[in-house]
């Protein structure tokens, strides 16, 4: 079957609207295009749980600043409807900026707690930008269930945050990264890296790996991060955001990991990229 493409908000709602008369249940796997294999994973997960996908595709300007890459991220509109086709989804959900953000739109969607700090720290205006398209999204789409990846960690929680402080009726379900065969975390930035800092990222997963299986025993958490902060430079990242040890499920500060389920998170700098990951510590 081929993937339909909606582009306006009768068109979307009148497909929905006919699965939900027949009894359908429907999942919804966010993304900003340029979709790749990690994309898809969720895509068939969501198809797994639920008898229609409804992948969006929209490049979110409000989860940029001005100084990053809105301008230069990936676009590849018929590249991403040929592999959705391939992978089964069923409507593509593709908004204009003016139907996503109405002329005069002033209602924005602010998280506290697990949206403050790390990519926070370096990207202030992300998770707002964030919180606000999803919440959109939910509402747009009415999905029973919407797909993320644990790629991108926080803001999965964020998000997790936002559907039970706002009562969105969409369960929100995580999937595990998908990574190339040496381990980077697949991306959609990834295609910015050359030769040399591709070989580099693969670096990231690598120190993350060994860091969490050494703080797996519950030694202080402290000389472990500042050792893979070194060795992150070592392996040729221009810059550590950062290498942080968190609670998985509200991502408080942990001194060290004591048999509650913990997330090792960083990110770092190679050239223009950054690159974020994260890896479970113990059985987390
Ligand atoms: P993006 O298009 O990068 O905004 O990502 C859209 C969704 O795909 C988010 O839920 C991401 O967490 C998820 N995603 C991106 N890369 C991966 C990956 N390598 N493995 C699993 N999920 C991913």
């Amino acid at each position: 079957m081929p993937v339909e493409a909606a582009r306006d908000l009768a068109s979307l709602r009148a497909r929905v609207a006919g699965w939900r008369r027949a009894g359908l249940r429907i999942g919804l796997v966010p993304t900003m295009g340029a979709l790749h294999e990690g994309h898809l994973a969720l895509v068939r997960r969501a198809l797994d749980l639920a008898d229609r996908c409804v992948v969006s595709i929209f490049v979110n300007p409000t989860q940029f600043a001005p100084t990053e890459d809105l301008d230069r991220y990936p676009r590849d509109e018929s590249g991403d409807l040929a592999l959705l086709e391939r992978a089964g989804a069923q409507l593509a959900w593709i908004p204009a900026t003016e139907v996503m953000y109405p002329p005069g739109g002033s209602t924005w969607v602010t998280v506290e707690g697990v949206a403050e700090g790390l990519e926070a720290e370096t990207r202030p205006h992300f998770f707002r930008g964030v919180a606000t398209v999803c919440a959109k999204l939910f509402g747009q789409v009415g999905a029973d269930l919407a797909v993320f990846g644990e790629k991108d960690y926080q803001q999965l929680l964020v998000v997790r945050r936002l559907v039970l402080d706002l009562a969105i009726p969409t369960e929100i379900v995580a999937y595990p990264t998908v990574r190339e065969p040496d381990g980077l975390a697949m991306s959609s930035r990834n295609r910015y890296l050359d030769p040399a800092e591709r070989q580099t990222a693969a670096s990231l997963y690598g120190v993350l790996r060994a860091t969490a299986s050494e703080l797996a025993d519950g030694c202080p958490a402290e000389p472990p991060l500042a050792a893979a902060r070194q060795r992150l430079l070592a392996a040729g990242f221009d810059d550590v955001d950062y290498v942080a040890l968190r609670d998985a499920h509200d991502l408080r500060p942990l001194e060290h990991a004591n048999g509650r389920p913990a997330r090792l998170l960083a990110a770092a700098r190679l050239g223009a990229t950054r690159l974020i990951d994260n890896v479970a510590v113990g059985a987390a």
